[in-house]
């Protein structure tokens, strides 16, 4: 098992804290800043302890060191905002002079915000020498960085090694809780529910749970290139020619298993994206595509989550930004809602219907990672979680 933040007395403490600030920022404005707020609780619970907290954070992906594009500046002024009465620090650098001078002034309770750990070019790399640096600013080391557990770098997986303490936040906590845990021992029927644009970002993650759910069901753009591996008219949707063969292999796997693999029975179609008045149809004529599922599909999909006592979720059903083709989407986030299972929603777009469809206060988890909840989904060992459950024994 890993060791969760509340298990181990941080009073007083120095403390190397992992945290995702990746945040969207443009000439020094932060567009969005939610990775932040969703940082706090596990900062204010070190500081309240009186923690001495040395926070660090990647932004972007500066290529050869420092460049001011990537600081992470906007972000510890926010975060000074964000904690009133908090002295926040901010060091000029990652392991330089600055860095160790203002860590070593650091009084209890006070935070010190190092700039963008990717300035260091050993963070990538999974510098060891970089990583013993990290290991001097503090006596325990706490992540809450789950946007990076899939990356074997510096600060995610070879400086933990080195602390004797090495703790679990509490977002990272409900990640592992729910992907992890929960995933490995579902409560049955499980369900997978994937969408988005295409195949071919979703290999991984369709391969690995074709062999473990009860039921999969796929919508979004992804799902014309299994009807079209069906032998199915997809007229001018999106099309991954060099899938169908993985397309062709998944479905066999599913049958092999004896599982339901549901795909769009009709859809809502267009000439373009557009196209002011879309039509229901249960087949694309050669000169439409296809940007939502049907009402024959929502009801069909619907019918199967009912059952679900686990639902998984990826990947929109349809083009849900454009209100023409937002309808199954928010029917299936809905329909998902209504049920008492397990819910767990992950990925960037499929957060954002979510939300659109208002739903997101009755999904049991919302995860907050792109690439490392798919990973994490589909089962694979990543760096920054299996270093948690090897520091934790
Ligand atoms: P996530 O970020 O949740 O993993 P993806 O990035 O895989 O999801 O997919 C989201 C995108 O898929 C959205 O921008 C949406 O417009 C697009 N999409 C969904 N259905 C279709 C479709 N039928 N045709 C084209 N694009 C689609
Ligand atoms: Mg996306």
């Amino acid at each position: 098992m890993f060791k969760k933040l509340k298990e181990y007395d941080v009073s007083n403490k120095r403390v190397f804290l992992r945290l995702d600030l990746n945040v969207p920022v443009k000439e020094g404005k932060i567009k969005d800043d939610s990775r932040i707020t969703a940082a706090l609780p596990t900062i204010r619970y070190l500081l309240e302890r009186n923690a001495r907290v040395v926070a660090a954070s990647h932004l972007g992906r500066p290529k050869n060191g420092p460049a001011p594009e990537f600081s992470l500046a906007p972000v510890a002024k926010r975060l000074a905002e964000l904690l009133p009465g908090t002295d926040v620090v901010f060091a000029g650098d990652v392991v330089g002079d600055d860095a160790f001078s203002k860590a070593s002034a650091l009084k209890e309770g006070e935070l010190l915000l190092l700039e963008n750990l990717r300035f260091e070019t050993g963070e990538t790399k999974g510098d060891e020498e970089l990583a013993a640096k990290i290991r001097k600013f503090g006596d325990v080391y706490v992540t809450d960085a789950f946007g990076a557990v899939h990356r074997a770098h510096a600060s995610v997986f070879q400086a933990p090694k080195l602390f004797d303490v090495v703790l679990a936040g509490f977002l990272i906590e409900k990640e592992i809780q729910y992907l992890k845990e929960n995933l490995e021992k579902p409560e049955r029927p499980y369900f997978a529910l994937l969408g988005g644009a295409k195949v071919s970002d979703k290999i991984p993650i369709l391969k690995s749970l074709v062999e473990k759910v009860d039921g999969i069901a796929i919508a979004g753009g992804m799902a014309y290139t299994f009807l079209y591996a069906r032998g199915e008219k997809v007229g001018r949707s999106i099309l991954e020619t060099e899938m169908v063969g993985t397309a062709t292999a998944i479905m066999k796997r599913a049958a092999e298993r004896g599982i339901p693999f549901l795909l769009p029975v009709d859809h809502v179609i267009a000439s373009s994206m557009e196209d002011p008045v879309p039509t229901e149809s249960a087949k694309i004529d050669d000169n439409s595509s296809a940007f939502d599922i049907g009402p024959k599909t929502i009801a069909l999909f619907a019918a199967e989550i009912k059952k679900a006592k686990t639902i998984v979720w990826n990947g929109p059903m349809g083009v849900f930004e454009k209100e023409q083709f937002r309808k199954g989407t928010v029917e299936i986030a809905k329909a998902v809602a209504d049920t008492g299972a397990v819910k767990i929603v992950g990925g960037g777009d499929s957060v954002s219907a979510i939300k659109v469809a208002g739903v997101e206060n009755r999904i049991t988890h919302i995860s907050t990672g792109g690439g490392a909840s798919l990973e994490l989904i589909a089962g694979d060992k990543l760096p920054g979680v299996e270093i948690l459950y090897e520091k934790g024994q």
